[in-house]
């Protein structure tokens, strides 16, 4: 069996739907289980309803429209498929969506809520998918992931009950999916309650392996909009050149500091059962692309990383004694608990610096509870962190030009720079 998955670009219009059902068209005689994103920016979209929902805005309604149109848009752009069954679920789905935003939330329940309204971009793209493709006579059967993905509560971030999640895979989907093409969601999964969790941004990736590992997979391809894993962002480095072959432990270093084509936590349960990653182009199917494997490459080329929005604070003690470890559980027992991913740590004996991701409603509340501490916190916003990995002579220069150094860390054959 093989694992494929198609991210929000895939799907991004009615062409996209279509071209989907090409390349599955083209893998007809193979076994299949395809996750499939949420449409286009439609998590991002969906992130404001919640906004919206829990801090009662008023802006609901007019963003519920504008998600119902934009998929309409792409209903209606299949032709043929505005068949009643697709309209029934669609219609169903979006009055599900409805009745849960209008269910009064508070701010404490953001990531509670977040997760039960965001998983509808995916349950609502592959539902269109799996329609279009029947109505095409490609015979396969949606499923509901957070059936088969168990998780803890940790909202936004859930954690994979790996035991739970094998067993019911290996008992109830691998018979199925055995039988013909199973079309499911990514990015979401099932709590201790029943409730819907999400496993992080961009996700789906993660979802596809966690589903290779359990279903012992032969493969699993990522379908993206760019020819496969490059050394830099081609929108970013006009000489960006692809890599063709990757080492697993190159691959999860590339996307643990935030090359976005893969997701950091594909690649463990990949490398696990040494299941081989393939990144292609969905634009040009026919083209290699990347083969992420446990082969022994040489990673020949420098990679260049770039993080945008990045903010960094800065925590003194406020009557300039030592940072020691006292303090040090304090902060990271903080940070863990308001689950902050630091991208770069650094300490010197009065301070603790820490570079993160600026993410709404996670720094503000932090910060607050460092102050309970005793510290003093000094916050700068909008920084990128560019991160080279397997440098060569001139890579420096080549990304850095006269931007301005705010920190700089080098360890082994990656070194960060925290820039203005
Ligand atoms: N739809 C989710 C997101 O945009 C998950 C994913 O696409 O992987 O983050
Ligand atoms: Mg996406």
């Amino acid at each position: 069996m093989k694992i494929f998955k198609f991210g929000g670009a895939s799907v991004k219009d009615a062409d996209g739907v279509k071209n989907i059902g090409k390349i599955l068209a083209d893998h007809n005689a193979e076994k299949l289980l395809v996750v499939i994103s949420a449409m286009g920016k439609s998590t991002n979209h969906l992130e404001k309803l919640v906004h919206a929902c829990v801090y009662g805005t008023g802006e609901t309604n007019a963003l519920l429209m504008e998600l119902k149109d934009y998929h309409y848009s792409i209903i209606h752009g299949l032709e043929k498929t505005n068949s009643s069954a697709m309209v029934n679920d669609i219609e169903n789905i979006f009055l599900e969506l409805e009745c849960l935003v209008e269910t009064p939330a508070t701010p404490e329940e953001y990531d509670f809520v977040y997760d039960q309204v965001v998983a509808f971009g995916e349950l609502i793209s592959t539902k269109i998918v799996s329609h279009y493709l029947l109505t095409e006579g490609f015979k396969n059967q949606w499923i509901d992931s957070r059936n088969f993905i168990i998780t803890d509560n940790r909202y936004r971030d859930a954690r994979i009950q790996w035991d739970e999640t094998e067993k019911i895979i290996s008992n109830k989907l691998k018979p199925l999916a055995e039988k013909q093409t199973v079309i499911t969601q990514g990015f979401i999964g099932r709590g201790p309650v029943n409730e819907t969790t999400t496993l992080g941004r961009e996700g789906s990736d993660y979802s596809a392996a966690i589903f290779a590992y359990c279903l012992n997979a032969e493969s699993v391809t990522i379908w993206k909009d760019v020819a496969g894993v490059m050394n830099a962002d081609p929108k970013k480095m006009d000489n960006a050149s692809l890599i063709s072959n990757l080492g697993y432990s190159d691959a999860i270093e590339l996307a643990y500091y935030g090359a976005s084509v893969i997701h950091p936590k594909t690649i463990q349960p990949l490398m696990a059962k040494n299941i081989p990653l393939y990144v292609k182009s969905f634009i040009n199917p026919t083209e290699l692309g990347t083969q992420v494997s446990n082969q022994n490459h040489v990673l020949d080329l420098p990679c260049y990383i770039f993080k945008e929005n990045q903010v960094l604070a800065e925590l003194k003690t406020r009557d300039f004694t030592f940072i020691v470890e006292q303090n040090l559980e304090q902060i990271f027992s903080l940070l863990a608990q308001h689950k902050i991913r630091c991208n770069i740590i650094q300490n010197s004996a009065i301070s603790f610096s820490f570079v993160a991701d600026n993410k709404e409603n996670k720094l503000t509340n932090l910060i607050s509870d460092l102050e309970k501490l005793g510290l003093s916190v000094q916050i700068t916003e909008s920084l990128e962190l560019i991160t080279i990995y397997n440098a060569v002579e001139g890579s420096k220069k080549t990304v850095l030009g006269i931007k301005e150094i705010i920190l700089e860390q080098n360890t082994g054959n990656t070194s960060h720079y925290l820039v203005r």
